[in-house]
């Protein structure tokens, strides 16, 4: 059986680092904080919102929840975009994806000041990442999931990763951070998606593979080799009579049968997951402290 790679154990060990950090910079004055902008009442994008804030305040960030009214219009958000930009408490703005349908997000990202996208959107950012300038913010996801990696004691250096998934949230900034000439990168990364032919070939060539589809148990054991490293970034939710909620939560990973053959590997949920609020806080410091 494959070893369990907990990620909440190892967003403890964050939040451990952060506070020392945190701590520095009330002694100086600052305290981070993070507004968090909802527009709509979508129930999974709520939870998260909730979650986010809950952890802003243990940390002892000033947190800043804005909920507005699926009618909000692209103009009004804007305008709060805007305030929060100007607002010298708040270090970091995320906008919780997705929006409605007539607001249009890459509007809203550009909007944002680029010193406070701790989301790592803005193309300011993006550029960055791809120019390994170490100022910018990486997305919270791809950040989680390299962190996992390396306080779990497994090489990147050299690895072959086979990433599932190209979207602009995971699998093409995981890809460019993973590829970085640094120790935390040097990886030989492949991407593939739903275009790509022989997919099981290259996934079974993978010492490492990211799966971020959002396809309920998707990756089988046949689609991979005996020892290899698995992250399931995926988060579905299937119908399921005999839980409460009428559904449970899947990743993107046949758990039961990859972990027989995997060396280690990530649950659903308790892996991924409490990294991506974990890194997000990790931003929001480092957004702070570069206010300084
Ligand atoms: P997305 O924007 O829908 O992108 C999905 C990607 O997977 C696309 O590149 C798509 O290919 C590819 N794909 C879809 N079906 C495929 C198939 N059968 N074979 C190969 N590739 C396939 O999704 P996302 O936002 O990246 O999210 C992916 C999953 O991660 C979701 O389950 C989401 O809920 C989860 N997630 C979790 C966290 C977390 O904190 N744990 C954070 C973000 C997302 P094309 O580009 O060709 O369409």
């Amino acid at each position: 059986m494959a070893k369990l790679i907990d990620g909440r154990a190892v967003a403890e060990k964050v939040y451990a680092d952060l506070r020392g950090n945190i701590a520095e910079l009330k002694a100086k004055g600052v305290t981070p904080g993070l507004a968090v902008v909802l527009v709509g009442d979508d129930p999974a994008s709520r939870a998260y919102v909730r979650s986010k804030d809950k952890m802003c305040r243990e940390l002892g960030f000033h947190s800043m929840k804005l909920e507005l009214p699926v009618s909000t219009t692209q103009s009004e958000l804007l305008a709060r975009v805007e305030q929060l930009n100007r607002d010298s408490s708040i270090h970091g703005i995320l906008v919780q994806s997705p929006p409605p349908e007539h607001i249009d997000e890459a509007t809203i990202v550009r909007a944002l000041n680029p010193r406070k996208d701790v989301d790592g959107f803005h193309p300011e950012n993006v550029a960055k990442l791809v120019l390994e300038d170490a100022s910018g913010f990486a997305p919270c996801t791809p950040l989680g999931v390299q962190r996992l990696l390396l306080e779990s004691g497994i090489e990147i250096n050299g690895a072959h990763v086979v990433v599932l998934g190209r979207s602009m949230i995971v699998g093409k900034p995981l890809a460019l951070l993973l590829m970085q000439k640094n120790k935390s990168g040097n990886a030989t990364v492949t991407v593939v998606h739903s275009r790509s032919r022989n997919l099981a070939e290259i996934t079974r060539s993978a010492d490492i593979v990211v799966a971020a589809i959002g396809r309920a148990e998707f990756l089988k054991a046949d689609h991979i080799r005996d020892g290899v490293v698995i992250i399931d970034v995926g988060i579905n939710r299937v119908e399921d009579a005999a839980n409460a909620r009428g559904y449970r939560l899947v990743g993107d990973v046949a758990f039961e049968e990859v972990s027989k053959k995997a060396s280690a590997i990530t649950p659903v949920p308790g892996g991924v997951g409490p990294m991506t609020i974990a890194m997000l806080m990790a931003n929001t410091v480092r957004a702070a402290t570069q206010s300084l």
